[in-house]
């Protein structure tokens, strides 16, 4: 075969930026065949493989590319399978330039390849050419039940269905999928992409229980009492948004960002006739850099606004966003307001927001984060023009489940205290994703949904000896 050594990736085709700003239709729209095949030649199949180590479920990267370069792409599937449930999701939003890409050698000189590109192009062939359904298997009498149906206990249940378990999820919402759902907008990852993976789910047996906010309807000591679950995995994320406590946060037209995505994803408030009304705004300020943040910017436009201000406390080379969802904000007319901290809202007479108060910033000496914290510069107060504001400065676990759950120990920041096979202080009770680790990723609360399940298994079947 013949190596590819263009030291540039294959670029992903988009929607044209002033077309896409005014539709929830997904912005990248994937690899062609040529296109996969000429990226797929530039891996060099490394036997040291360094690409694998940095993947959080180390997927056998050459592996799949290898079986791309034979054509054989559910042959590509299948490996990729073998350790990720939900390839076409990761190969969308898995912040790869910091994992699997960030340790490609081609990326020493020149672009790494394009590995979740193809991740994303086999995942995409495999759904488009399965007719496969789904196999329920046989029984094996014991029954497990998730607390969440975000991707930690979608792969849990998963996992614990194909070994032979009763498995029901209990999800809060009224939709399974967690953040890529409610969180996660159409337009960087369609949400029948995550319908199909429940639905397989379902059709292995596993039961999906909807509008089910456990620590209210339910608590874990009913589930083990009343119901005679063998063990309990809580894999509930971490939704509870964070505020600034600055004056005017109670105003309307203030929205935290979870409050204001799940309004626009999964209530499809953007949709003419929703139940779930969104309120229409001509300038919105998204406070915040990380890709909650991109997100809400961009979902703001296409509902509408004219403007849409990112303000963030400090520089653009330290948003925590991914570059690329910054350049694909930028591209659609996201207008960046870095080292500007808000420090009140102002509102009009219905109470209703009419303004933001900011003040500049500049950076001083490095913070315990390593990055250089940023200082107010004294009287340099401006108000921008908005009328409305979508705070996405972080989000923490919500205490329900800790305080109505005897012995389950927590971090002070509400993090379930579990080791790293999700073990928690409480026997029978599993926790992972990020109802422990805080705010993280897609793949890394997926490995951990993985390593309960193996683990919930090895304790059902130490107990049943
Ligand atoms: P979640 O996905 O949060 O799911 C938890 C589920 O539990 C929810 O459905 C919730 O309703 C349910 N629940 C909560 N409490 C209860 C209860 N008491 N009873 C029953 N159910 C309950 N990561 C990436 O890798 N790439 C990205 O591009 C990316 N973008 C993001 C964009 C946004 C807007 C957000 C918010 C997050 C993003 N993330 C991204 C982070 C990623 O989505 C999360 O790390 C991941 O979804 C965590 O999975 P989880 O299963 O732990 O929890
Ligand atoms: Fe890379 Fe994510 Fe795929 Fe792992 S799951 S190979 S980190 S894109
Ligand atoms: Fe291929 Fe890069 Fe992994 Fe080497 S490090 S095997 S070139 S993807």
């Amino acid at each position: 075969m013949s190596r590819n050594m263009s030291l540039k990736k294959n670029p992903m085709p988009v929607q044209d930026p002033q077309v896409r700003a005014h539709n929830f239709k997904e912005v990248a729209t994937g690899y062609t065949e040529e296109m996969a095949l000429d990226e797929a030649a530039r891996c060099l199949g490394c036997k040291n493989h360094p690409c694998v180590g940095a993947c959080p479920v180390n997927i056998n990267i050459p592996a799949f590319i290898e079986k791309i370069v034979e054509k054989d792409y559910e042959g590509a599937y299948q490996i990729i399978h073998e350790t990720s449930s939900l390839p076409a999701v990761c190969g969308r939003v898995c912040p790869q330039e910091t994992q699997c890409e960030g340790k490609c050698v081609r990326g020493i000189k020149g672009e790494p390849v394009g590995i979740g590109r193809l991740e994303r192009f086999v995942a995409d062939w495999h759904n488009a050419h399965d007719t496969g359904v789904a196999i329920k298997p046989e029984t094996n009498g014991h029954k497990v039940a998730i607390i969440g149906a975000g991707p930690s206990g979608l792969t849990c249940a998963g996992d614990l269905a194909k070994a032979g378990y009763e498995v029901t999820i209990f999800e809060a919402l009224h939709k399974a999928g967690g953040v890529l759902v409610y969180g996660i907008p159409e337009f960087r990852l369609p949400k029948s992409i995550v319908q199909k993976e429940v639905d397989n789910l379902q059709a292995m047996g596993v039961k999906v229980e909807t509008n089910m906010v456990i620590g209210k309807v339910l608590t874990i000591d009913e589930l083990f009492d009343d119901y005679g679950f063998d063990a309990v995995f809580i894999g509930s994320g971490a939704g509870l948004p964070r505020f600034m406590n600055i004056p005017g946060e109670s105003l309307n037209g203030v929205y935290s960002a979870n409050e204001f995505l799940t309004r626009t994803n999964l209530m499809k408030a953007y949709k003419p006739g929703s139940d779930t009304p969104i309120q229409q705004s001509k300038n919105v300020a998204i406070v915040g850099g990380g890709n909650v943040a991109m997100d809400a910017a961009r979902c703001a436009l296409r509902l509408g606004a004219e403007h849409v201000y990112i303000v963030y406390r400090r520089g653009e080379e330290e948003m925590p966003a991914r570059n690329e969802e910054i350049e694909h904000a930028k591209e659609e007319g996201i207008i960046f307001k870095t080292l500007n901290n808000p420090v009140e809202i102002l509102g009009d007479e219905n109470l209703h927001v009419k303004g933001m108060k900011c003040i500049r910033m500049e950076l001083g000496e490095p913070d315990a984060s390593g990055r250089r914290r940023p200082v107010e510069v004294p009287g340099s107060e401006f108000v921008i023009d908005v009328d409305c504001v979508v705070m996405s400065i972080g989000t923490s676990p919500n205490p329900l489940i800790k305080s109505t759950t005897e012995g389950l120990d927590t971090q002070k920041w509400g993090g379930i205290i579990a080791d790293e096979n999700g073990q928690t202080s409480r026997e029978g009770v599993f926790a992972g994703g990020d109802a422990v680790t805080g705010a993280a990723t897609v793949i890394s609360a997926m490995g951990a949904g993985k390593a309960a399940a193996k683990a919930i298994d090895e304790y059902i079947q130490s107990k049943a000896k």
